[in-house]
């Protein structure tokens, strides 16, 4: 007989340890990695380990408390993402995401839908490009 008991994860084990990772992932201006983040925690005199990271960062994914991005080096990244349904715009030069509360594809998504016969319950659409910021810098 199978057992779930692992899904207990070991790394929410501490949770002061998984605040102050969960405050330190909401501290960064984009989605961090967790081999960035473990720097900015030791440069910030915290002392999780580097194997503690990653799995409190997976395990806090799973929960869905973080989103996961990619970095534009193609890591996985963290984010504290707002609640509810939205969408992102994701700049693919810098890895800054925006969150865009509204949703604007809903009528879309559900008449492409309905001509097909099919019965939506969720969709996702996130857009990539570059940034403001970088679209700027290229400039100058
Ligand atoms: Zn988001
Ligand atoms: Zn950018
Ligand atoms: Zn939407």
């Amino acid at each position: 007989m199978k057992r779930t008991v692992r899904r207990l994860t070991p790394g929410l084990r501490s949770t002061r340890q998984r605040r102050a990772i969960l405050e330190a992932v909401a501290a960064e201006e984009r989605p961090v990695s967790a081999q960035d983040l473990h720097a900015h925690l030791r440069n910030a005199g915290q002392s999780a380990g580097l194997a503690t990271v990653y799995r409190t960062l997976q395990a806090l994914a799973d929960s869905g408390v973080l989103r996961t991005f990619s970095t534009p080096a193609g890591e996985i990244a963290y984010k504290v993402c707002e609640p509810g349904h939205h969408h992102h715009l994701i700049c693919t030069r810098c890895g800054r995401v925006e969150e865009i509360p509204s949703c604007e594809v809903q009528g879309w998504a559900e008449g492409i839908a309905r001509k097909r016969g099919f019965a939506v319950s969720s969709h996702q659409a996130d857009i990539y490009g570059v940034c403001a910021v970088c679209s700027r810098r290229r400039r100058a």
